[in-house]
């Protein structure tokens, strides 16, 4: 079955025209889809009753089955989905007290960078994600907030998976994002653990998405401990990616950094991020550890967290501490975790 998520304005017309259906009745069924964001077609009231059967029985309304969804007390929900090859994803929803409604989604099922304070990083890689199956998660939120009178502001990259690992889909998704769906250029952050020719890449795409690095460590032998990824790209060429994408695109850089007790937080290690970041137009988002299974590491102090604030200070570095979510639901972030299925399992689900 086709799902109708999948398909542009444009195929979605030829779909539609191969049905022998007028030319606007593309565009009355991209303005439920994307505008009015139901979640049925019997719900398509100005649409031919004939059509919404056929629709009914030819094409789907996203490809992602929910599986399971989790609430926390602060709010923010957790979901499981299970993708048509019997794959599971997570994706998160965080409502804020000024309104803002922000999607946290996937880019891939697991993840193959193996950070090792990262439960995605600890389950391993089963697959890339769709362009499709990456935007459909927030359409979904998107169609569930829309029916409580409220509208999704914000998306973050930031679920399972290295987006710049999956990078084709992950812009395709951004650009569907924009354009489709309406999210704004600057309500959108794409978060990556640092692939430099991606960085490079995604600066030439004069897009005006965020940007954020996983940095966590501010010395090669630290980072390299941390984020096998650093082996291949040293902290050297990741800064001199950065310096190229402020550069190119005029924004400014966010860097992510999760303290970790006696680990990452020393004074020592701010000082080194002062010198690092020096002369980079960026802001530091630093968040306490959230715990692992696979990792045995635990979240700064607030006493240290003060201190690591006050010396990126007398560097000039704006630096903020986040506020945990959902992490009595393991929704927080580095904690999305689900099973990797047997390849004789998903293979099963696709027959
Ligand atoms: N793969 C991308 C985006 C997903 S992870 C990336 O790594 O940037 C989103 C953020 O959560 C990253 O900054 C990641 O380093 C961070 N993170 C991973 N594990 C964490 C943990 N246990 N506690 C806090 N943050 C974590
Ligand atoms: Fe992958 Fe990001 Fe987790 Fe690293 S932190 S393992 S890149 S999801």
């Amino acid at each position: 079955m086709i799902d109708l998520y999948s398909l542009s304005f444009e195929q979605l017309g030829d779909l539609l025209a191969s049905w022998g259906e007028p030319r606007f009745r593309a565009r009355q069924l991209w303005v439920w889809l994307y505008e009015r964001r139901v979640d049925s077609f019997a719900k398509m009231t100005d649409l031919p009753k004939t059509l919404r059967a056929r629709l009914e029985a030819e094409v789907t309304l996203g490809s992602l089955t929910l599986e399971t969804e989790q609430g926390s007390k602060d709010g923010t929900i957790k979901r499981v989905y299970r993708l048509p090859d019997g794959q599971l994803i997570e994706s998160v929803l965080m409502p804020y007290d000024d309104d803002r409604r922000t999607a946290c989604i996937s880019t891939q099922a697991g993840c193959a960078m193996g950070c090792v304070f990262c439960a995605t990083g600890q389950m391993g890689f089963a697959r890339q994600l769709t362009e499709s199956e990456i935007f459909e998660q927030a359409v979904f939120f998107a169609r569930e907030l829309e029916a409580q009178g409220e509208r999704l502001s914000n998306v973050v990259l930031m679920g399972m998976g290295e987006p710049f690992h999956n990078y084709e889909a992950s812009l395709g998704a951004i650009k569907r994002l924009m354009d489709d769906l309406g999210i704004g250029a600057r309500h959108i952050t794409v978060s990556t653990v640092g692939l430099v020719p991606q960085i490079r890449q995604f600066a030439d795409e004069g897009l005006q998405v965020k940007l954020a690095i996983s940095l966590h460590a501010a010395t090669d032998e630290e980072r390299s401990a941390l984020l096998p990824v650093n082996k291949r790209w040293n902290l050297d060429e990741l800064i001199g990616a950065c310096h190229y994408y402020v550069e190119k695109s005029g924004r400014r850089l966010t860097f992510e950094w999760s303290l970790i007790q006696g680990k990452n937080d020393t004074p020592e290690q701010a000082h080194a991020l002062g010198k690092l970041l020096k002369g980079l137009h960026c802001h530091v988002n630093l968040i306490p550890l959230n715990p692992t299974a696979g990792y045995s590491g635990g979240p700064s102090a607030e006493g240290r967290i003060k201190q690591f604030v006050a010396i990126l200070s007398d560097y000039g570095i704006p630096a903020t501490v986040r506020v945990r979510r959902g992490i009595d639901i393991n929704a927080g972030c580095g904690q999305l975790k689900v099973a990797v299925l047997k390849r004789e399992k998903v293979r099963k689900a696709e027959e």
